[in-house]
Protein backbone atom coordinates (compact mmCIF):
# COMPACT_ATOMS: atom_id res chain seq x y z
CA UNK A 1 0.00 0.00 0.00
CA UNK A 2 1.42 3.19 -0.93
CA UNK A 3 1.48 5.93 1.32
CA UNK A 4 2.04 9.11 -1.17
CA UNK A 5 -1.69 10.63 -0.88
CA UNK A 6 -3.70 13.47 -2.66
CA UNK A 7 -3.06 16.47 -0.65
CA UNK A 8 -5.48 19.13 -0.43
CA UNK A 9 -4.57 23.00 0.18
CA UNK A 10 -7.51 24.78 1.67
CA UNK A 11 -7.65 28.30 3.04
CA UNK A 12 -7.84 27.60 7.06
CA UNK A 13 -9.75 29.23 9.27
CA UNK A 14 -12.11 28.21 12.06
CA UNK A 15 -15.05 28.18 10.18
CA UNK A 16 -13.43 25.67 7.52
CA UNK A 17 -13.94 22.49 9.99
CA UNK A 18 -17.14 23.87 11.61
CA UNK A 19 -18.92 23.12 7.39
CA UNK A 20 -17.89 24.78 4.77
CA UNK A 21 -18.37 23.04 1.49
CA UNK A 22 -15.82 20.68 0.47
CA UNK A 23 -17.17 20.62 -2.98
CA UNK A 24 -14.23 21.07 -4.91
CA UNK A 25 -12.15 18.23 -3.25
CA UNK A 26 -9.84 16.31 -5.17
CA UNK A 27 -9.80 12.55 -4.74
CA UNK A 28 -8.43 11.13 -2.19
CA UNK A 29 -6.67 8.04 -1.75
CA UNK A 30 -8.27 5.06 0.33
CA UNK A 31 -5.86 3.25 3.00
CA UNK A 32 -6.96 0.76 5.94
CA UNK A 33 -4.83 -0.29 8.78
CA UNK A 34 -6.30 -3.59 10.68
CA UNK A 35 -5.17 -4.08 14.27
CA UNK A 36 -6.06 -6.04 17.15
CA UNK A 37 -6.81 -4.79 20.33
CA UNK A 38 -7.94 -7.36 22.65
CA UNK A 39 -10.69 -9.92 20.93
CA UNK A 40 -11.87 -6.65 18.98
CA UNK A 41 -10.57 -6.09 15.56
CA UNK A 42 -9.98 -2.61 14.63
CA UNK A 43 -8.96 -0.46 10.99
CA UNK A 44 -7.93 3.06 11.08
CA UNK A 45 -9.61 4.42 7.71
CA UNK A 46 -8.19 7.19 5.88
CA UNK A 47 -10.50 9.65 4.68
CA UNK A 48 -8.51 13.00 3.50
CA UNK A 49 -5.71 14.97 3.75
CA UNK A 50 -5.28 18.64 4.81
CA UNK A 51 -2.38 21.16 4.06
CA UNK A 52 -2.69 24.06 5.88
CA UNK A 53 -0.80 27.65 4.88
CA UNK A 54 1.50 28.24 8.49
CA UNK A 55 -0.03 31.53 9.00
CA UNK A 56 -1.08 31.86 12.43
CA UNK A 57 -4.49 31.57 11.78
CA UNK A 58 -5.26 28.46 13.05
CA UNK A 59 -1.62 26.61 14.88
CA UNK A 60 0.15 29.25 16.82
CA UNK A 61 -2.44 31.87 17.85
CA UNK A 62 -0.74 34.82 19.12
CA UNK A 63 2.50 33.69 18.19
CA UNK A 64 4.89 34.15 14.46
CA UNK A 65 5.21 32.05 11.82
CA UNK A 66 8.53 32.25 12.16
CA UNK A 67 8.01 30.61 15.79
CA UNK A 68 5.62 27.56 14.17
CA UNK A 69 8.27 27.20 11.43
CA UNK A 70 10.86 26.47 14.09
CA UNK A 71 8.80 23.99 15.63
CA UNK A 72 7.97 22.38 12.23
CA UNK A 73 11.81 22.48 11.10
CA UNK A 74 13.01 20.93 14.38
CA UNK A 75 10.95 17.81 13.16
CA UNK A 76 12.17 17.99 9.91
CA UNK A 77 8.55 18.78 8.42
CA UNK A 78 8.11 21.56 5.71
CA UNK A 79 8.12 24.80 7.61
CA UNK A 80 5.33 26.88 5.41
CA UNK A 81 2.28 23.95 5.76
CA UNK A 82 0.83 22.21 8.65
CA UNK A 83 -0.83 18.71 7.49
CA UNK A 84 -2.91 16.61 8.87
CA UNK A 85 -4.57 13.61 7.96
CA UNK A 86 -8.76 13.29 8.09
CA UNK A 87 -8.97 9.59 9.69
CA UNK A 88 -12.24 7.81 11.10
CA UNK A 89 -11.72 4.40 13.34
CA UNK A 90 -13.94 1.45 12.61
CA UNK A 91 -14.52 -1.31 15.79
CA UNK A 92 -15.59 -5.05 15.30
CA UNK A 93 -16.86 -6.54 18.33
CA UNK A 94 -19.42 -9.44 18.50
CA UNK A 95 -22.57 -8.28 16.68
CA UNK A 96 -21.64 -4.70 16.27
CA UNK A 97 -20.06 -2.62 13.97
CA UNK A 98 -18.64 0.54 15.22
CA UNK A 99 -17.34 3.01 13.61
CA UNK A 100 -15.89 6.77 15.43
CA UNK A 101 -16.28 9.75 13.13
CA UNK A 102 -17.13 9.78 9.77
CA UNK A 103 -14.23 12.42 7.98
CA UNK A 104 -15.20 14.99 5.55
CA UNK A 105 -16.99 12.56 2.69
CA UNK A 106 -13.16 11.79 1.20
CA UNK A 107 -12.10 8.44 0.67
CA UNK A 108 -13.73 6.84 4.04
CA UNK A 109 -16.27 4.67 2.02
CA UNK A 110 -13.63 3.08 -0.28
CA UNK A 111 -11.59 2.53 3.02
CA UNK A 112 -14.38 0.96 4.30
CA UNK A 113 -14.48 -1.58 1.80
CA UNK A 114 -10.80 -1.69 1.36
CA UNK A 115 -10.83 -3.12 4.60
CA UNK A 116 -13.84 -5.66 3.54
CA UNK A 117 -17.04 -4.07 5.22
CA UNK A 118 -19.77 -2.65 3.74
CA UNK A 119 -21.30 0.33 4.88
CA UNK A 120 -25.03 -1.04 5.40
CA UNK A 121 -22.88 -3.06 7.92
CA UNK A 122 -22.25 -0.30 10.41
CA UNK A 123 -24.57 -0.94 13.47
CA UNK A 124 -22.93 2.36 15.70
CA UNK A 125 -22.29 5.78 14.10
CA UNK A 126 -19.89 7.73 17.12
CA UNK A 127 -19.12 11.13 16.82
CA UNK A 128 -16.30 12.78 18.71
CA UNK A 129 -17.91 16.69 17.57
CA UNK A 130 -19.29 18.07 15.20
CA UNK A 131 -17.31 19.73 12.93
CA UNK A 132 -17.57 19.22 9.05
CA UNK A 133 -14.37 16.54 9.52
CA UNK A 134 -16.01 14.78 11.17
CA UNK A 135 -19.49 14.36 10.48
CA UNK A 136 -19.25 15.54 6.37
CA UNK A 137 -18.87 11.47 5.76
CA UNK A 138 -22.51 10.78 7.68
CA UNK A 139 -24.35 11.78 4.70
CA UNK A 140 -24.18 11.40 0.66
CA UNK A 141 -26.21 12.44 -2.20
CA UNK A 142 -28.90 13.91 0.59
CA UNK A 143 -29.01 10.28 1.91
CA UNK A 144 -27.53 8.37 5.00
CA UNK A 145 -24.61 7.06 4.16
CA UNK A 146 -24.72 4.46 7.01
CA UNK A 147 -28.73 3.63 6.29
CA UNK A 148 -28.42 0.96 9.53
CA UNK A 149 -26.75 3.19 12.18
CA UNK A 150 -27.57 4.59 15.17
CA UNK A 151 -25.60 7.99 15.39
CA UNK A 152 -24.52 9.14 18.50
CA UNK A 153 -23.40 11.82 20.32
CA UNK A 154 -23.38 13.72 23.22
CA UNK A 155 -26.29 15.73 24.04
CA UNK A 156 -24.30 18.92 24.40
CA UNK A 157 -22.83 18.22 20.79
CA UNK A 158 -26.06 17.60 19.49
CA UNK A 159 -27.66 20.90 20.31
CA UNK A 160 -24.48 22.77 19.34
CA UNK A 161 -24.88 20.78 15.71
CA UNK A 162 -28.60 22.10 15.31
CA UNK A 163 -27.48 25.70 15.94
CA UNK A 164 -25.12 25.22 13.23
CA UNK A 165 -26.74 26.85 10.00
CA UNK A 166 -23.68 24.93 7.75
CA UNK A 167 -25.03 21.85 9.56
CA UNK A 168 -28.73 22.16 8.65
CA UNK A 169 -28.61 19.57 5.96
CA UNK A 170 -26.62 17.17 7.56
CA UNK A 171 -29.15 17.56 11.04
CA UNK A 172 -32.32 17.19 8.58
CA UNK A 173 -31.19 13.96 7.06
CA UNK A 174 -29.55 12.35 10.29
CA UNK A 175 -31.95 13.67 12.85
CA UNK A 176 -34.57 10.60 13.54
CA UNK A 177 -31.50 8.37 13.82
CA UNK A 178 -29.18 10.15 16.69
CA UNK A 179 -29.46 8.78 20.25
CA UNK A 180 -27.28 11.65 22.37
CA UNK A 181 -25.82 10.39 25.94
CA UNK A 182 -24.41 12.11 28.28
CA UNK A 183 -20.41 11.79 28.78
CA UNK A 184 -19.41 9.36 30.89
CA UNK A 185 -21.90 7.24 29.25
CA UNK A 186 -21.20 3.47 27.92
CA UNK A 187 -22.14 3.97 24.49
CA UNK A 188 -20.92 0.24 22.79
CA UNK A 189 -20.03 -3.10 25.16
CA UNK A 190 -16.52 -2.07 25.61
CA UNK A 191 -16.75 1.33 24.40
CA UNK A 192 -17.16 4.88 26.90
CA UNK A 193 -17.58 8.26 26.28
CA UNK A 194 -15.17 10.61 28.17
CA UNK A 195 -15.67 14.27 27.90
CA UNK A 196 -12.84 16.10 26.76
CA UNK A 197 -13.99 19.63 27.06
CA UNK A 198 -12.90 23.24 24.91
CA UNK A 199 -12.49 21.74 20.93
CA UNK A 200 -16.86 22.13 20.86
CA UNK A 201 -19.25 22.53 23.44
CA UNK A 202 -19.76 18.46 23.63
CA UNK A 203 -16.77 17.19 22.46
CA UNK A 204 -15.68 13.86 23.56
CA UNK A 205 -13.17 10.98 22.99
CA UNK A 206 -14.35 7.03 23.25
CA UNK A 207 -12.18 4.73 25.52
CA UNK A 208 -12.29 1.41 23.48
CA UNK A 209 -11.78 -1.71 26.20
CA UNK A 210 -11.62 -5.21 25.34
CA UNK A 211 -9.86 -7.89 27.99
CA UNK A 212 -6.86 -5.96 29.46
CA UNK A 213 -6.32 -3.72 26.41
CA UNK A 214 -7.48 -0.37 26.05
CA UNK A 215 -7.12 2.35 23.71
CA UNK A 216 -8.80 6.49 23.69
CA UNK A 217 -9.34 7.78 20.69
CA UNK A 218 -8.72 11.52 21.59
CA UNK A 219 -10.92 13.06 18.48
CA UNK A 220 -9.68 16.98 18.76
CA UNK A 221 -8.35 17.13 21.66
CA UNK A 222 -4.78 17.45 19.87
CA UNK A 223 -4.32 18.29 15.79
CA UNK A 224 -0.95 17.92 14.68
CA UNK A 225 1.33 15.91 15.92
CA UNK A 226 4.04 17.96 15.93
CA UNK A 227 2.66 21.28 17.06
CA UNK A 228 -0.03 20.51 18.89
CA UNK A 229 2.64 18.22 21.17
CA UNK A 230 5.60 20.54 21.06
CA UNK A 231 3.43 23.31 21.92
CA UNK A 232 0.76 21.75 23.76
CA UNK A 233 0.28 25.29 25.52
CA UNK A 234 -0.40 27.60 22.21
CA UNK A 235 -3.70 28.35 21.44
CA UNK A 236 -5.90 26.66 18.48
CA UNK A 237 -7.86 28.63 15.82
CA UNK A 238 -10.22 25.14 15.86
CA UNK A 239 -11.16 25.38 19.48
CA UNK A 240 -14.76 26.93 20.20
CA UNK A 241 -13.39 27.94 24.09
CA UNK A 242 -9.31 28.44 23.86
CA UNK A 243 -8.32 28.36 27.23
CA UNK A 244 -10.41 24.96 28.16
CA UNK A 245 -9.16 23.12 25.18
CA UNK A 246 -5.51 23.97 26.30
CA UNK A 247 -6.48 23.00 29.47
CA UNK A 248 -7.77 19.66 28.63
CA UNK A 249 -4.86 19.17 25.57
CA UNK A 250 -2.40 19.51 28.22
CA UNK A 251 -4.19 17.49 30.92
CA UNK A 252 -5.36 14.98 28.93
CA UNK A 253 -1.28 14.57 26.82
CA UNK A 254 0.31 14.40 30.87
CA UNK A 255 -2.37 11.75 31.78
CA UNK A 256 -1.32 9.83 28.66
CA UNK A 257 1.95 9.98 28.89
CA UNK A 258 1.73 8.65 32.42
CA UNK A 259 -0.46 6.10 31.80
CA UNK A 260 1.20 5.07 28.13
CA UNK A 261 -2.66 4.45 27.51
CA UNK A 262 -2.47 3.67 23.05
CA UNK A 263 -4.30 6.45 21.78
CA UNK A 264 -5.81 6.83 18.10
CA UNK A 265 -5.14 10.25 17.36
CA UNK A 266 -7.69 11.31 14.04
CA UNK A 267 -5.22 14.43 12.56
CA UNK A 268 -1.95 12.51 13.25
CA UNK A 269 -0.57 11.29 10.18
CA UNK A 270 -2.25 7.75 9.54
CA UNK A 271 -3.02 5.37 10.72
CA UNK A 272 -2.55 7.42 14.01
CA UNK A 273 -2.48 5.05 16.30
CA UNK A 274 0.39 5.39 19.35
CA UNK A 275 1.52 6.83 22.51
CA UNK A 276 2.13 10.30 24.04
CA UNK A 277 6.03 10.49 25.37
CA UNK A 278 6.71 13.50 27.51
CA UNK A 279 9.66 14.94 26.68
CA UNK A 280 11.07 17.74 28.96
CA UNK A 281 8.16 20.62 29.54
CA UNK A 282 5.96 19.31 26.45
CA UNK A 283 5.54 15.71 24.09
CA UNK A 284 6.10 13.67 21.52
CA UNK A 285 4.53 11.81 19.22
CA UNK A 286 5.69 7.91 19.38
CA UNK A 287 3.66 5.90 16.66
CA UNK A 288 3.19 2.10 17.12
CA UNK A 289 1.65 1.15 13.51
CA UNK A 290 3.46 2.40 10.58
CA UNK A 291 1.05 3.20 7.10
CA UNK A 292 1.01 0.60 4.11
CA UNK A 293 0.59 -3.45 5.15
ZN1 LIG B 1 -11.12 17.60 13.34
Amino acid sequence: MSIHRASLAIVAGATMLAGAAFAQMPAQQPDAKAFKLGSFDLVALHDAQFVLPNDGKVFGVGHSPEETAEVLKGAGAPTDTVTLSVDALLVKMPERLVLIDTGVGGALQQSLSQAGYKSADVTDVLITHSHSDHVGGLVKDGKLAFPNATIRLSAAEWEFARKNDKLADVVKTVEGHVKTFEPGAEVAPGITSVELPGHTPGHVGYQIASGDEKMLDIGDTAHSSIVSLAKPDWPIGFDTDAPTGEKNRIGTLTTLAQSQELIFAPHFPFPGVGHIQSDGDHFKWDPTLAAGK
